[in-house]
């Protein structure tokens, strides 16, 4: 077993030069850091390396190898089962990595492996470009790409994963590798979707779409009692749904903190208002809503309305894009 001396004995050997933070259970803000977005999750791991950059990233991989300790990596921390952190491990975070640079000649981004959905499509909206990312922008890019990625562009533009033209890996053996179509095809082939377990990915290049800023979306409430009748509409209405509209129906409580149940259609069209306006027309004209608040919003609005407290009581039940 390795024991707390070793950690330490090896963290001492890295502070020359590792640009972030080496947290053990007893220095201050290590509680702050163990810290992911499930509150339920409570795990202390034996060291926590905040990875300034790759270099960092060497290290820490280097340092996990070295003391034999498992690792969790931390991209956006949003797992709800609580992956990116572990017990009596090392904890590799990337939050210090933001990074983003937009290339408008080729429509791509590259983003660090710490970034959030809402910084990158803030950097990308700058352009009237986005890519297809969480429907709730405090989610990492990280775990969302290596897991999939659905969001309100995939009925256009797939899911996040296809659109991730290459990615920067630290292996297990601290080497660093990029993954592409045509560079380590099988290890590119792994990662869109295979999740975290093929190295620490420190960067990320996504093809880029012309998106907005502004785009029709929004949320549609009707009484709890009309849940039955709202989701057959649902149901029948993604039948015929354009490419760019993606609707998720599903079962909340009242975002005024009242506990009302209610069941909603939260929507989007990423193409011209024009087409989204006729395209949400049947939704806004079907039944008696109590709630609508479905209209023209700058893209990045529209990734943030899930994020506010009162909405997260809400259960999504059911996405479609045609
Ligand atoms: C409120 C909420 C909303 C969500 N909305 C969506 C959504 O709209 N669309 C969707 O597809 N999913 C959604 N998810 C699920 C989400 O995509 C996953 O939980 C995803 O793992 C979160 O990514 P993260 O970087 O924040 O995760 P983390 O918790 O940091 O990590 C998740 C997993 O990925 C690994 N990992 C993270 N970063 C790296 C890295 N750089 N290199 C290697 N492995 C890494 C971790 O080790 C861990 O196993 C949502 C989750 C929550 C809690």
């Amino acid at each position: 077993m390795t024991s707390v001396s070793s950690v330490a004995d090896a963290v001492i050997d890295l502070t020359n030069t590792f640009s972030g933070q080496l947290l053990k259970p007893a220095d201050v803000g290590y509680d702050e850091a163990r810290t992911v977005h499930n509150g339920l999750v409570d795990k202390r791991p034996a060291l926590i390396a905040r990875c300034c950059g790759v270099a960092d990233v060497v290290d820490a991989v280097n340092l996990t190898s070295k003391l034999g300790l498992e690792v969790a990596v931390r991209g956006g921390g949003h797992n709800v089962a609580g992956r990116s952190t572990i017990n009596g491990g090392v904890m590799i975070d990337l939050m210090p990595m933001q990074g983003i640079h937009v290339d408008l000649k080729t429509r791509t981004a590259h983003a660090q492996g710490g970034v959030t959905w809402a910084k990158l499509n803030r950097e990308t909206q700058l352009h009237g470009l986005a890519v297809t990312g969480g429907v709730v922008s405090s989610t990492g890019i990280a775990g969302l790409t290596l897991g999939g990625g659905v969001g309100w562009l995939m009925g256009k533009y797939g899911l996040a994963l296809d659109n991730l033209r290459s990615v920067e890996l630290v292996s297990a053996e601290g080497k660093i590798l990029r993954a592409s179509k045509d560079e380590e095809p099988d290890l590119f082939w792994g990662v869109r979707g295979g999740g975290g377990n093929f190295g620490v990915a420190t960067s990320f290049e996504y093809q880029l779409h012309p998106v907005g800023p502004t785009i029709t979306g929004g949320l549609i409430a009707h009484p709890f009692e009309h849940a039955r009748d709202l989701l057959r509409f649902f149901r029948d209405c993604t039948a015929s749904l354009p490419d760019e509209h993606v609707i998720f129906g599903g079962l909340i409580h009242a975002p005024d903190g009242s506990g009302t149940k209610l069941a909603v259609i939260v929507t989007c069209d990423c193409g011209s208002l024009t087409a989204g306006e006729k395209a949400m027309r049947s939704l806004k004209q079907f039944g008696s809503p109590v709630m609508d608040t479905i209209g023209p919003v700058p893209y990045c609005q529209l990734n943030g309305i899930s994020m506010r407290p009162s909405r997260r009581a809400c259960s999504i039940i059911g996405s479609r894009a045609s």
